[in-house]
C-alpha cells in the first residue's frame, strides 16, 4: 500500500484503442493485488496520472482480482484525456478506493440506463450485472455496437462536446410500474433532466440516479472534487441522491 490510506500505486499493463475516442487501461501490479471492489456497478476510483497531483474519476469496468480496467475517454484538453492519448504503457499511476452510487429498489421491474461517452463503462457493467429488462440510451461519436449489447438506441452528439440527452428523456416513454432510472453525462444537462424527473415525472427520488460526469465549460475549468465523501456525508445525513449529486455539481463550481 501507499503512505496515503486506500491508495494504490498500479502500473498500466495494456493500452487498446477501442474507438476513436475511448481508450482502455488495464492496470496490475502488486500494491492492486489488495483493491477491494465495492461489488456496485457504476463504482468509480480516483485516478491520478505521471507528473500530476490531481485526480480525475473513472469507472472501474471491470476487476477481476489482479487487473483493473478504465475505459478513457479521449477528448480535446485535460490532465488525463492528454496523457491517455499517448503510449503510455509501463506508467505507474495512483488510483484511489472504489465508491459506488447505483441503489436500485429491490422491487424495481425494469431499467432505463442513459448516457452520453464517459458513462458507456458503467451502462455496460450494470447492464452485464443486472437482471431485470433493460432500456439503454447511448448518445457517441464513435461506433461502439458491439461495446452494448440488448436494447439500445444509438445516439448521435449534436457536435462534438455537446449532449442533446435532456431532450431524450423528456421524449421517453416510461413502462408502467416500479422501476430505476440511471444516468450519467455533462453536468448542465444533467440538472436540466433531475427537474424534469421531480417537477414533471414527480418520481421518488429513489426511483432514479443521475449524475454529472464533467463539466463542458472552456472558461474555466472545473474544479476536481471527489464525490466519496460528498456521498458519505449526504447518505449519512439522509440525503437523497438528487440532493447529493445537485451538491456534487455545487461543490465543482465554488
Ligand atoms: C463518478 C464518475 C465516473 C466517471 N467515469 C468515467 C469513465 O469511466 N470514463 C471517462 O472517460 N470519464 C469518466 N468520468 C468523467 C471524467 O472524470 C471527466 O470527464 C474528467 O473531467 C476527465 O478529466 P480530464 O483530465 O481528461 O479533463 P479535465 O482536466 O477534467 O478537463 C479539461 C477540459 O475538458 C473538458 N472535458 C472534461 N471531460 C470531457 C469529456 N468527457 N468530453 C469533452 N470535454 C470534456 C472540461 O470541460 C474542461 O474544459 C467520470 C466522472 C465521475 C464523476
Amino acid at each position: 500500500m501507499s503512505t496515503r490510506a486506500q491508495q494504490y500505486d498500479a502500473q498500466v499493463l495494456r493500452r487498446e484503442q477501442l474507438s476513436p475516442h475511448l481508450v482502455r487501461l488495464t492496470l496490475g501490479g502488486p500494491e492492486l493485488a489488495s483493491f477491494e471492489s465495492t461489488g456496485i456497478p457504476d463504482e468509480w476510483v480516483g485516478l491520478i496520472v505521471p507528473g500530476q497531483f490531481q485526480s480525475r474519476y473513472y469507472t472501474v469496468r471491470s476487476w477481476d482480482g489482479a487487473e483493473l480496467v478504465v475505459d478513457v475517454v479521449v477528448h480535446e484538453v485535460g490532465l488525463v484525456t492528454e496523457w491517455a492519448a499517448r503510449d503510455v504503457g509501463g506508467d505507474t499511476v495512483t488510483i484511489t478506493e472504489a465508491k459506488g452510487s447505483f441503489a436500485m429498489p429491490g422491487g424495481a421491474g425494469w431499467l432505463l440506463l442513459v448516457g452520453d461517452l464517459t458513462a458507456m463503462p458503467a451502462m455496460a457493467r450494470i447492464a452485464s450485472e443486472v437482471q431485470v429488462p433493460t432500456r439503454i440510451w447511448a448518445e457517441v461519436p464513435d461506433d461502439l455496437s458491439s461495446y452494448l449489447s440488448g436494447d439500445v438506441t444509438w445516439l448521435v452528439p449534436p457536435s462534438e462536446g455537446q449532449s442533446a440527452l435532456a431532450e431524450v428523456v423528456e421524449s421517453i416513454d416510461w413502462p408502467p410500474g416500479e422501476g430505476y432510472f440511471w444516468m450519467a453525462g455533462e453536468s448542465a444537462q444533467m440538472r436540466a433532466i433531475r427537474k424534469h424527473l421531480m417537477r414533471d415525472r414527480r418520481l421518488p427520488s429513489t426511483a432514479y440516479d443521475v449524475m454529472g460526469y464533467w463539466r463542458g465549460v472552456a472558461r474555466r475549468q472545473p474544479r476536481s472534487v471527489d464525490p466519496g465523501p460528498i456521498w458519505r456525508a449526504g447518505k449519512a445525513a439522509g440525503k437523497s441522491d438528487e440532493q447529493i449529486w445537485a451538491e456534487y455539481d455545487e461543490a465543482r463550481e465554488t
